[in-house]
């Protein structure tokens, strides 16, 4: 039997995207289908781009402020808004322009259009008035996700934002409240307060982050309450009205008595998570398997339920993160290709929540190595104060690591790392070479052996692995 293509990607977010280039690499005739103008999906258009290009005017802000400690005097007169989201959006189209011509030079057909599997091998894309059917000997489906919508506050784009019309904002809102505090609700908070606007961030918890180690959550909720960022624990939104005046309730941690409180803003951020883009008719009638909470069942090698039918990136769930969505990409790309793959690691996943100091986690947290039954579980945390750099930054951080023993409860077993945690000045650059020491159960000793440069921020990771196996230095 004959096929248009060896393999069809719908959709071409960074799951899409690097499946497709990696095929395309290994020989296989590929296309992708992109419903919208610009490939590169969630990440590169309305996510991990746009966000980091306005914290890098936030981490430029911050450096000026705190310029009068070395003796300089620098001083931001005003904030255009207008000129910020332009340079944002250039920064956008740059990557975006690169990303398909990387694409284009690799064979790879861009169609444009709505895809949808009409049965294993058989997709159609619409577009406009146009349809046609093409056919694969595989499919790949990446449609990603969206942010999810919470009841009683949908998005107007005027007054109730979600992420996608917050980074389109040509005006600094003078005041904001921000529901939610995972990664999106913080990267907000923390963009907005460094311009100056009034930030409330509703959190039904005690802090931030709330399944990550308790020492990085607080160290991350201290920075940002220090920089400016209004903090309401335990609450939750109830009304917006007309003039801006936004309403919630703040439950007392210990009775559970609410008492109801208001804050003018101009803006309300809803950034409660995301959820997978399967709504549509064809996923149900092209027979794929979904979770309760419609996201795309797969396999470890991304198969789904279907012959020849793969799946990546956040439609399938997960920790919804691009980095995830690329090592799904290679395993799926490697298997559609016969080779021999590794599967994807879920548990040692980066987490990184990006700001003025970084926030990463890997791995377990001290708590959850014990309840997967981990041997000798011990935890190690030290201040990153101690550290020049972080010092001189006039930053603080912690790192948090948790090691065990690599064969059950034996005395002479290795100690191996299972969990790195960080707070901490671009503590995002330490999470590669962190999540190589748990990846690949590296006895702790011999990670403590790696030699990192002084003075860096690097340090902190040396330091705190040092003092795990029991050789402190400078800590
Ligand atoms: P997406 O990027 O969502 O791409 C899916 C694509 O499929 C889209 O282009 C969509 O138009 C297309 N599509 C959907 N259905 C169809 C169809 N039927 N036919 C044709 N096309 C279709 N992750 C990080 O790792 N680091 C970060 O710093 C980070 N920051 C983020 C900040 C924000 C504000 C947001 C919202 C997300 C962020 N993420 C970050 C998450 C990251 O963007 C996603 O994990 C990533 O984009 C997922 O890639 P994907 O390919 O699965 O889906």
């Amino acid at each position: 039997m004959s096929f248009d293509y060896d393999v069809i990607v719908i959709g071409s977010g960074p799951g899409g995207y690097a499946t497709a280039l990696r095929t395309s690499e290994l020989g296989l005739h590929t296309a992708v289908i992109e419903m919208r103008d610009e490939v590169g999906g969630t990440c590169l258009n309305r996510g991990c781009i746009p966000t980091k290009a306005y914290l890098t005017a936030a981490h430029t802000l911050h450096d000026a402020k705190r310029a009068h400690v070395w003796g300089l005097d620098i001083s931001v007169n005003a904030v255009d808004m207008s000129a910020l989201k332009a340079a944002k959006d250039k920064t956008v189209t740059g990557v975006v322009k690169g990303l398909t011509q990387h694409m284009k030079a690799r064979s790879i057909d861009i169609i444009h259009g709505e895809g949808s599997l009409l049965a294993p091998h058989q997709v159609r894309v619409v577009d406009g008035e146009d349809a046609r059917e093409l056919s694969a000997q595989h499919v790949v489906l990446a449609t990603g996700s969206r942010p999810a919508e919470l009841d009683g506050f949908p998005v107007d784009g005027e007054r109730i934002l979600s992420s996608d019309e917050a980074l389109d904002l040509t005006e600094q809102p003078e005041s904001v409240v921000i529901v939610g505090a995972g990664a999106i609700a913080l990267e907000f908070a923390t963009f907005w307060n460094s311009l100056g606007t009034q930030v409330t961030v509703l959190l039904r918890k005690d802090a931030p982050l709330s399944r990550w180690d308790s020492h990085v959550s607080s160290v991350i909720m201290r920075t940002m309450k220090r920089e400016g960022v209004h903090f309401e624990t335990h609450s939750h939104i109830t009304s917006v009205a007309e003039d801006g005046t936004v309403t919630y309730a703040v439950a007392n941690a210990k009775t559970g008595d609410e008492t109801e409180k208001t804050v003018s803003a101009d803006k309300v951020l809803i950034a409660i998570g995301r959820v997978p883009n399967t709504q549509a008719d064809w996923f149900a009638g092209a027979g794929i398997d979904l979770d309760e909470r419609g996201f795309i069942r797969t396999d470890a090698y991304g198969r789904t339920n279907l012959e020849d039918v793969w799946a990546v990136g956040d439609a399938t769930g997960g920790l919804l993160l691009a980095h995830e969505a690329f090592e799904q990409a290679l395993t799926v790309s490697e298997s559609i290709a016969g080779r021999s793959t590794h599967v994807v690691d879920t548990r040692t996943i980066p987490q990184v929540v990006y700001g003025i100091i970084d926030a990463v986690s890997i791995g377990y947290t001290a708590q959850q190595a014990e309840d997967a039954g981990f041997e000798g579980v011990e935890e190690t945390v030290v201040p990153q104060l101690s550290n020049p750099r972080v010092a001189m930054l006039g930053a603080n951080g912690t790192t948090v690591l948790v090691t065990a023993l690599s064969d059950g409860s034996d005395e002479k077993a290795a100690r191996i790392v299972v969990g790195v945690h960080m707070a901490g000045p671009s503590a995002s650059e330490l999470a590669g070479a962190a999540r190589e020491i748990i990846q690949n159960r590296i006895p702790l000793t011999d990670a403590a052996n790696a030699l990192f440069a002084h003075p860096t921020l690097s340090e902190t990771l040396g330091e705190t692995l040092l003092k795990a196996d029991g050789r402190p230095l400078n800590v």
